[in-house]
């Protein structure tokens, strides 16, 4: 539930709008550079430039959809499209933190993933010094891959990106 002091978003109605590049499909979102004129968007992450859809076409400086504003940190849609994958659920986890908070979190956390559905896909990424992802489908061990952040200038944006795979250090357990 969103609390009472924050904006309402108004419900989206349409699927959102992803970036083109097959590896990417990065969604549309405030820190998206838009030219109103061409009625084009740059993605942040991958710098692909990508046309509006054509539901897009009233799209204007004074006219933007309600993902183009930082002041709705939360967009819901509902989606058109018929999905058959169960609901994925990610935690991203701020873990500086003292040692009451991280026990107060770990206890939360707990709840909420009782009250997740049976066939929901789980996911924990945890994020201090280092970031880890932690892998969730082995029993009885905990494990991670852990990295040090690496971070990419785009424009005025800092973005956190993934480091490649020779950099990923496995291995170091945090919620046991
Ligand atoms: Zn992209």
């Amino acid at each position: 539930e969103r609390p009472a002091d924050q904006p309402q978003q108004p419900p989206l109605e349409y699927d959102p709008v992803l970036c083109q590049k097959s590896t990417c499909k990065a969604v549309l979102n405030p820190l998206c550079m838009v030219d109103f004129r061409t009625k084009i968007w740059q993605c942040p992450f991958c710098q692909q430039r990508n046309p509006f859809p054509p539901h897009y076409a009233a799209i204007a400086e004074d006219n933007r959809p309600p993902e183009l504003y930082p002041q709705f940190t939360t967009i819901e849609y509902t989606l058109k499209k018929a999905t058959t994958l169960p609901p994925i659920f990610l935690f991203v986890v701020d873990t500086c933190i003292s040692g009451d908070e991280l026990k107060a979190l770990k206890e939360s956390l707990t709840t909420a993933l009782s009250l997740l559905p049976a066939d929901a896909f789980v996911g924990l990424i945890t994020f201090g010094r280092m970031v880890e992802v932690h892998e969730l489908n082995v029993k009885g061990i905990a494990r991670s891959y852990v990295f040090k952040p690496v971070f990419e200038s785009h424009s005025n944006h800092k973005l956190f990106v993934l480091p490649n795979d020779d950099q990923v250090i496995p291995g170091r357990k945090l919620f046991c």
